[in-house]
């Protein structure tokens, strides 16, 4: 529609009874391009009117019949050509004729005798003049169109802010209040503070010549709107204000914006927008010389509520601590400062157990100290959820800013650590951060805590990994393997916590229990029928060096009633390097007993044929990472049969561990080694489940 037409030849209809007129309109009509058609009265012009839309009519008044006045008339009652450019051609000069002429809705007219230059200038000229004003009614048709398709609404102000004209949109007040605000004034209509902006909004625009944008919000019945508005200076001094209700925008802003940074469970500030909240609050606190807490809690025990009464109370419980301490700090005598309160700067759900509380202007080191207490006293009243009650207690850790940090993610580092030292001293506590601990330090002293309880609570459980006649799978033995039944991480494997166990010393009471343990376990399943001639026990170096292993062991078999070379022992590599000969003869008396010895892991370490003399041991188990080669790894297949022969050689006995496949068997076998041990013929399993094996003898 925009686009220009492209120029076609204009057509001209002249309508005249006088044969020569019409030859000399036609020629001289021609002469300024026109297309001509002629009729010699009003009825042949109506009739070829019928399927002729000619850009120009030139008319003359004086014909018999119907005059030219009639027909013009008649013409302009045709919808199709109410603006079709007629000029009417007079024989009379006279004032009447001339305004009888324009009121039959002629656009113009010669008179008699014709100028003939004139009147092919004067048809171009009210074609054209006809021609924009066209395109001036098509542009003002499609503006009010686009006008009304718009959903903003449109006002017109004066410079001082009186309302001149109105076009509603969707959304802003009810539609039927606009019409009636032409003529008053924006501070009469806008609650103040909005007229105020919108007042000095409109002076700007006027005087910088450029449009101007605003962001405000109106409480309507419905609930409170937001809406932009943009002030275009129309003329020197009036306003175009467009204004756009976004309030459904800023809905779906604030939607995302909750997604990204607040927890859905609680709806609590998450991480991510703790973070970023807390470094701006540290550069003010920084810029005002305040001391900010932080405060990192975490329940203890939690995994325990889910794992025992399920995800759903787990995230209720979760739901309802953070309730509480919303409702808390939200309260009284914590923060002074509400709003921040508001901003929900003080609390964050960093993710699974985890909380923070943040005090932003801590006067009194001691104060801190006194609100973890609340805090954990609070959190340690009992929670009713459904029909259960579930009572939680909670670790605190506390880092101060500047102190302890000038981030956010050091000082939050720094309370997780201190939460970790308060955990290791057995929850329940809270500490603040000391730069003498270090993460991973205090990691290990809280392993190292839980270990210690364990024992007491008898979390250790032991599984039993049958070993077979490489022969026909006969179950000559089964070593018992430890696992830690944790409260939180569920079943933890030896590898994590029996180095910790080794450097506390905790293994020798734990290694204690196992060996009686699985004592007993042998003799009770000897009571049912259960035959099996052998369990292998794990010893570490340190129990072995310990102060009185032999006496340990002897007991053991003393109280369990085992047969003393019913038990063996699993020595590492470590220990045959001890020189100290006096446990040498210790190892030999129990030897003498009957009690077994074997070298775990043999060939992972010095692997010294000296050191295995010297020691009264009965069988080599060759380490795991040779078996998993075999058979296509030469290296591990040339090891693996060297450690065979020279087992031989040496008249002790030889278990493959760690054997997973049907070809590593096939080639063990064919290798002469006595024994196997791996996935292939069963998985560590608890007691219960060996004893069915046990019972079947083979596997
Ligand atoms: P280890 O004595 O060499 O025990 C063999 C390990 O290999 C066990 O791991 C066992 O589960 C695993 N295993 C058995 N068959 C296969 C197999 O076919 N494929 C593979 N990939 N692995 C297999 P686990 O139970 O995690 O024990 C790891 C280590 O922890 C043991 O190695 C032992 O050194 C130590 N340990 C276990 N229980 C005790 C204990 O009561 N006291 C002491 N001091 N150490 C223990
Ligand atoms: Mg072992
Ligand atoms: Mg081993």
């Amino acid at each position: 529609m925009l686009t220009p037409q492209p120029t076609r030849q204009a057509t001209a209809l002249i309508v005249d009874d006088d044969d020569v007129m019409r030859l000399l309109e036609h020629e001289t009509l021609s002469q300024f391009d026109f297309a001509v058609h002629e009729a010699r009265d009003a009825h042949a012009a109506l009739e070829l009117l019928s399927t002729l839309l000619p850009d120009l009519l030139l008319l003359d008044v004086d014909m018999p019949g119907m005059n030219g006045f009639e027909l013009c008339r008649r013409i302009r009652q045709r919808w199709d050509m109410t603006r079709l450019p007629i000029i009417m051609v007079t024989g009379m000069d006279d004032l009447e004729s001339i305004n009888e002429a324009y009121q039959s809705g002629a656009n113009d007219f010669v008179s008699k005798p014709i100028n003939w230059p004139i009147l092919g200038h004067r048809a171009r000229y009210v074609l054209r003049s006809a021609q924009a004003v066209r395109e001036l009614h098509e542009l003002k048709e499609k503006q009010a169109a686009i006008v009304q398709a718009i959903p903003d609404t449109i006002f017109l102000t004066d410079r001082r802010g009186t309302y001149l004209d109105v076009k509603a949109g969707f959304g802003l007040a009810p539609g039927s209040m606009l019409p009636g605000i032409v003529g008053r004034h924006v501070a009469e209509i806008l609650p103040g503070e909005v007229a105020e902006l919108v007042l000095r909004a409109i002076e700007r625009s006027l005087q910088e010549g450029r449009i101007e944008s605003l962001v405000y919000k109106l409480p309507l019945p419905d609930g409170t709107h937001h809406y932009e508005a943009r002030l275009a200076p129309s003329g020197a001094d009036k306003v175009v204000i467009v204004v756009r209700d976004i309030t459904l925008q800023k809905l779906n802003e604030d939607r995302v914006r909750r997604l990204a940074y607040f927890d859905t469970l609680t709806g609590m500030p998450n991480r991510q927008s703790f973070l970023e909240r807390l470094d701006h609050e540290l550069l003010r606190a920084g810029r005002q010389g305040r001391v900010v807490a932080l405060l990192f809690l975490d329940l203890d025990g939690f995994k325990r509520v889910n794992d025992t009464l399920g995800h759903s109370v787990g995230d209720q419980l979760l739901q309802a601590v953070a309730d509480r301490l919303k409702e808390r700090l939200r309260g009284d005598d914590f923060v002074a400062r509400p709003a921040l309160d508001e901003s929900g700067m003080h609390l964050a759900r960093l993710g699974g157990d985890e909380f923070t509380v943040v005090l932003p202007h801590l006067e009194d080191a001691q104060v801190v100290g006194l609100i973890a207490d609340r805090l954990q006293a609070m959190l340690a009243q009992p929670f009713h959820i459904g029909s259960q009650e579930v009572t939680v207690t909670s670790s605190i850790g506390i880092a101060l800013f500047p102190g302890d940090g000038d981030d956010a993610s050091t000082l939050l580092k720094h309370a997780d650590t201190a939460m970790y030292h308060a955990k290791s001293l057995g929850r329940n506590n809270w500490q603040l951060y000391d730069r003498s601990l270090t993460t991973a330090a205090i990691r290990r002293l809280a392993l190292e805590n839980d270990l210690r309880k364990a024992i007491e609570r008898d979390e250790f459980r032991l599984f039993y990994q049958p070993q077979v006649l490489a022969a026909d799978g006969t179950i000559v033995g089964v070593e018992a393997l430890i696992r830690w039944q944790h409260p939180e991480h569920g079943l933890v494997s030896p590898g994590d916590f029996i180095p910790v166990a080794e450097e506390s010393g905790l293994i020798v009471p734990l290694g204690e229990w196992v060996m009686r343990t699985a004592c007993r376990q042998l003799v009770d399943w000897q009571e049912r029928g259960a035959l099996v001639p052998r369990v292998a026990v794990n010893i570490s170096a340190t129990q072995v060096r310990g102060a009185d292993f032999i006496g340990a062991v002897s007991s053991v078999i003393d109280e369990t009633g085992i047969g003393a070379d019913q038990l063996e022992l699993e020595l590492t590599e470590s220990i045959l390097m001890d020189p100290d000969l006096r446990r040498i003869e210790g190892l030999s008396r129990l030897r003498a007993r009957g009690v077994h010895f074997s070298i775990d892991d043999f060939g992972t370490g010095y692997s010294s044929l000296s050191y295995v003399k010297r020691f009264p041991i009965s069988m080599l188990k060759i380490d795991q990472s040779f078996v998993r080669g075999l058979p296509d790894s030469a290296n591990d297949a040339g090891i693996t049969t060297a450690i065979i022969a020279m087992a031989r050689s040496l008249g002790l006995e030889v278990i493959a561990e760690g054997v997973e496949n049907a070809r590593q068997a096939d080639f063990l076998r064919r290798a002469q080694c006595d024994k196997l041990q791996g996935y292939l013929f069963s998985r560590p399993l608890p007691a219960a489940e060996v004893e069915q094996l046990l019972l079947q003898g083979r596997i």
